[in-house]
């Protein structure tokens, strides 16, 4: 597997010359197979993508959503690739009780937000919504999805192809206390126990990214930074969980956007000297490919 990164920055996109070294586009992740192509999310770092593909004359892809706030779709309707007939799309995410993968990408392209639809994109785009622990697979790699702790619905993923493996596991809280993730089965019943979904949702982190060779984290905060109720977490949390299960290479991913370049090589300098001996970390920047 052929990893690239396209958008790298949580929340919006930022620009500046403190940020320019490691980019300013909101997340958008490439893993081209022998196969094919899947993309995870499509954050503004998807237009990099689009522009990529079309030089090399791709004309399919899988979209894999990891959930809905903005900074994973906003990316979507800039994409020129599907404003061209000869290309197909499969949009992959987890399944809504109340809305439909289709409903949510339509409504952020509907007057006046944008002013073409979605149902008027050239290219041709099919939509497959995935319970919690569903595999399937794409592009010949084994794809499992998972809910993780943040709010809404929301999932990370884990790609296998031939004996490597590959994780995305963000946006998450992986220790918090507050279950912010809504919509489970039972837990707003009399008598549920959030704290028994807050640990299962732990473990889909856990087997999301179980001996994987690359995992993307969500490190957005610093300790200091740690705010509860957002759904994210602390670089410690996933040193932690580095050491826990196993990880090849922790990947710093989902940057704060006030996080300044010299800032993150200081923060991946510090994680360098915790993490185990047999554990790589890198933080994720935009253009930067790791070959798997
Ligand atoms: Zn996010
Ligand atoms: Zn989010």
């Amino acid at each position: 597997m052929k990893i690239r990164f396209w958008g790298v920055r949580g929340s919006f996109p930022v620009s500046s010359p403190n940020v320019s070294r490691y980019g300013g586009n909101t997340p958008c992740v490439e893993v081209e197979t022998g196969q094919g192509v899947i993309v995870i999310d499509a954050g503004t770092g998807i237009r990099g993508f689009g522009k990529s593909l079309l030089e090399r004359s791709g004309k399919h892809f899988d979209l894999l959503l990891s959930h809905a706030h903005w900074d994973h779709i906003q990316g979507f309707p800039h994409c020129e690739l599907l404003y061209r007939d000869d290309v197909t799309v499969t949009v992959h995410g987890l399944h809504h009780p109340r809305r439909t993968l289709a409903s949510i990408l339509e409504g952020q392209q509907q007057e006046p937000f944008h002013p073409v639809p979605l149902h008027e994109l050239g290219a041709s785009i099919d939509f497959v919504e995935h319970e919690d622990g569903d595999t399937f697979e794409i592009a010949g790699a084994r794809v499992t999805c998972r809910r993780l702790n943040h709010p809404g619905v929301a999932g990370g993923f884990r790609i296998e192809y031939g004996d490597r493996a590959f994780a995305y596991i963000c946006d998450t809280d992986l220790n918090g206390e507050h279950l912010l993730a809504t919509d489970l089965p039972g837990v707003d019943e009399p008598g549920a126990d959030p704290a028994a979904w807050l640990r299962r949702l732990r473990q889909s982190a856990c087997d999301l990214g179980h001996s994987a060779d690359l995992a993307v984290c969500d490190t957005f905060f610093l300790p200091e930074e740690y705010d509860p109720d957002w759904g994210h977490s602390r670089v410690d949390d996933f040193l932690g969980l580095a050491a826990e299960v196993g990880f090849g290479t922790m990947c710093l991913f989902h940057h704060r956007p006030s996080r300044s370049d010299d800032e993150l090589e200081d923060i991946v300098a510090d994680c360098r000297r915790r993490a185990g001996r047999d554990i790589q970390v890198l933080a994720a920047q935009e253009g930067l490919q790791v070959d798997l």
